[in-house]
Parts: C-alpha cells; sequence; structure tokens
C-alpha cells in the first residue's frame, strides 16, 4: 500500500497501545495490575459535570470558535491571572483537544521543515513524533552525569542554526522531576537570548509534593507577552482527572495563538461543545478536588518509594510531582522492552519500557492507580526479578511457579 513518508515513519502511542493490551487482558479474566497509565482514577469534578449536563439537556450543541467558547477562554484567563500572574487578552487565549492538540497546533505554527527542537531526556513519548508531524527533527538532550535534569549548558550547546523551539516539561513525565528554578529561568533566558520559542508544557504543574510550591515560567520571562515567544500549555486532563473530556488550552503571544486557532479550524474546528463546558465547569468550580488528588498521589508516590527502595539493585530517583517515577532495572535487564513484556507475560503487570522516554534500562510505573494495586504490583516484578524471593506465589487465584531463574 503506497502510504505517505510521514504515516510509516511515526510510531503508535505506546501508553495508549498498552492500555488497550491492559483491557484485553483483562475482558479474558486475566489479573493484570496495570501499572502503565498516565490518568488519575479520581471522578470528574461535579462543577464539570453540572456544566456540561446542563448544555446537553438543552438540545443547542453546535460548532464554536475554533479557539473555544468565551466561556471557556473567560475562565482560562482568570486560571492565568490566579496561578502565573499573568493578565492576558481573549486573543492570547486557545482551547484545544486535550493538551496534545495544543502542543501539536503550536509546532505546526512555529516549524519551517527540518527546524529542529529540543528537549530533555528523559521525555514524554509524544514529543518526538509530535515535532516529526509538524515538519521538523527532534533532538533530545541528555544530562552527562546520568541525571534527568541536563544543565542549562547542556541544552544551549544543543543550540545549532536549525534550532527553532526548546519543549519543557515540569513535573516531567516519565521522571516524575521537577526542574529546579534555577534550570528553568536559564532556559527561559536562553530562549530570549536566542530568539526561540519555549514550549513550556505545564500540563502536571500542580501536582508537585514535599511542600514545593508550582514554577511560574513568567516570573524569569523580560519579554513583554506580545514579543514574548514562550508558549504555556496546560490542560483539564490530569489537575481534574479529566483525560476523556479533551480540553487542554495554550497562552501566548496574538500572532502565535491566531495561527494555532486558524490550524485547529481546518483540522478539527476546535474542541467539541460539551467538554468545554465542562472544562469551564471545572475551572470556575470548587477547587477543592486538585489538592484532594495532589495528597492522594504523594501519598502513593511515598507507598512507591517504600517499596522500590526496598528493592535491592533497583535505582530509584524521588518523583517531586506527577505520577511517575522511573527506575532503572539496568542491573536486571538492560533492554526495557523485553524487560516489560517478560513482566507484563509473567506477572501481568503493566510498565512502560524506558526507551520509549529515551532512556534505555529504565521502566515507568504509574502511582495515579490504588494503593493495592500499586504494592502488588511492585511485589510481583520483585518476585519476578529477584532470585531470592520464594518461588512460589498465588497470582489471581492460581498458584505460580518460578522457572526462569
Ligand atoms: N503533556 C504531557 C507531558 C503528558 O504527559 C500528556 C499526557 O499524558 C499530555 C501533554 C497530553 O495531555 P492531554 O491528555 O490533555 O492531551
Amino acid at each position: 500500500m503506497s502510504l505517505s513518508q510521514m504515516a510509516r515513519s511515526i510510531r503508535e502511542s505506546v501508553t495508549l497501545k498498552l492500555n488497550q493490551t491492559a483491557a484485553l487482558l483483562r475482558e479474558k479474566g486475566e489479573p493484570v495490575i496495570h501499572l502503565g497509565g498516565g490518568e488519575p482514577k479520581s471522578k470528574t469534578p461535579i462543577d464539570a459535570i453540572v456544566s456540561c449536563t446542563s448544555v446537553l439537556n438543552s438540545g443547542d450543541i453546535k460548532y464554536t470558535p475554533p479557539d473555544g467558547i468565551p466561556a471557556l477562554k473567560k475562565a482560562i484567563i482568570r486560571y492565568t491571572e490566579e496561578h502565573y500572574a499573568r493578565a492576558v487578552r481573549p486573543e492570547n487565549v486557545v482551547a484545544s483537544c486535550g493538551a496534545k492538540q495544543a502542543i501539536m497546533a503550536a509546532l505546526i505554527a512555529i516549524l519551517d521543515p527540518k527546524d529542529e527542537v529540543i528537549f530533555p531526556s528523559p521525555y514524554w513519548v509524544s514529543y518526538p513524533e509530535m515535532v516529526k508531524l509538524a515538519g521538523g527533527v527532534p533532538v533530545a538532550v541528555k544530562a552527562e552525569d546520568g541525571s534527568f535534569s541536563p544543565t542549562v549548558k547542556e541544552i544551549a550547546d544543543a543550540v545549532g542554526s536549525y534550532t527553532k523551539a526548546i519543549i519543557l516539561n515540569s513535573p516531567n513525565n516519565p521522571s516524575g522531576v521537577m526542574y529546579s528554578r534555577e534550570f528553568i529561568a536559564g532556559i527561559v533566558e536562553l530562549c530570549e537570548k536566542k530568539n526561540l520559542w519555549l514550549i513550556m508544557d505545564d500540563t502536571y504543574n500542580r501536582l508537585v509534593f514535599d511542600g514545593r510550591a508550582p514554577i511560574n515560567c513568567y516570573d524569569f520571562s523580560t519579554d513583554d507577552l506580545e514579543q514574548s515567544r514562550l508558549i504555556v500549555i496546560n490542560c483539564v486532563s490530569k489537575m481534574y482527572a479529566m483525560t476523556g473530556f479533551r480540553i487542554g488550552w495554550a497562552v501566548g503571544n496574538r500572532e502565535v495563538v491566531q495561527a494555532m486557532s486558524t490550524i485547529q479550524s481546518q483540522q478539527t474546528s476546535g474542541p467539541a461543545t460539551p467538554s468545554q463546558w465542562a472544562a469551564a465547569g471545572a475551572l470556575n468550580g470548587i477547587q477543592n478536588s486538585i489538592e484532594a488528588l495532589r495528597l492522594t498521589l504523594e501519598n502513593n508516590r511515598n507507598i512507591l518509594m517504600d517499596r522500590l527502595g526496598a528493592f535491592p539493585g533497583v535505582r530509584v530517583t524521588r518523583p517531586d510531582g506527577a505520577f511517575y517515577s522511573f527506575p532503572d532495572f539496568s542491573n536486571y535487564q538492560k533492554d526495557s522492552q523485553k524487560l516489560a513484556e517478560f513482566l507484563l507475560d509473567k506477572v501481568r503487570v503493566v510498565t512502560v519500557p524506558g526507551r520509549e522516554f529515551g532512556m534505555e534500562g529504565h521502566l515507568r510505573i504509574s502511582f495515579c492507580g490504588a494503593i493495592k494495586e500499586i504494592t502488588e504490583g511492585v511485589e510481583r516484578i520483585r518476585w519476578a526479578l529477584d532470585p531470592t524471593a520464594p518461588n512460589e506465589i498465588y497470582l489471581g487465584g492460581r498458584r505460580l511457579v518460578r522457572d526462569w531463574m
């Protein structure tokens, strides 16, 4: 079949694929533990449901402006004022089908063929594919010291004549690391000095632990908003556990926001109308669900760290936020794809291979699920890998004997 080069070069979202695999196995009655997911288990906030159902009940559900309904934009403007201390206008805001479309539209709006986009490694799986879809070239930068945070100099050294943009995501998917204020300030400064776009992916910005405050990238920007090449991305997906509604947004200068809106007008005609009302409801409603989620995640993180900390040979970095950890299992198996397949096959635990995030030897383990699943999942992994563990366990009522060590 004559599919395009583009279609043949783009890889499927590994995390969405794993969701399907886990669901299929569960349907067959397999005792699967899904530690590979990227969505909190909590329910949609009631204010989002009320707002959404009221528009559904009206039966008047029509196209909206491609950059979002005024009510949603107003709520986003208020959010930006409250959490970023930035007064923005409706022309600076575009609502999209999730943070994913906002990032994609931003990349299409700023990239010409062969333009390079730099991001630190480990990185969210979708960045390289999205950059390629927009005709650009992804450039991942690894920290020389093996940590999850390259230095500003390492990023600056990767900047060349084709570099057009940098993407930062903090707290980071998959490592859970929150970059330091100095690092973010340094990257903002670098972008302003070199006239680069900076896409700040703040998807997990509010979900931070140990008394940390979310970092506001505008604190370090000296440019006026209309001169600034800073594009800040947010969404309702994670902080309100509203992944299925598919609403995200970008805040940026008028010109880039207009371009993104035009792109969306041809792609999707903007996000689904009921979802926009739901997102406006969440943003305008009672905000206690975010703190409740944050506390749950922090507690889950602590429990996961206790378990992984007692796992011999596994190197763990304590996540500062989000709901992912990225332990290094290379003492057991250097090929993360093989390891993830082995764990799914033998003990029915879903993890995501580190290779997908640009780091071999690691697995991404999510802690957004139930504590029981997290602890049992780690126990199963340990049982599968640790030769000193007892030789048999019961899995979903079935006796399993280890015959691979
Ligand atoms: N950015 C990061 C870092 C993510 O981890 C995700 C989802 O996993 C997204 C963006 C996409 O968010 P949305 O579901 O709103 O498209």
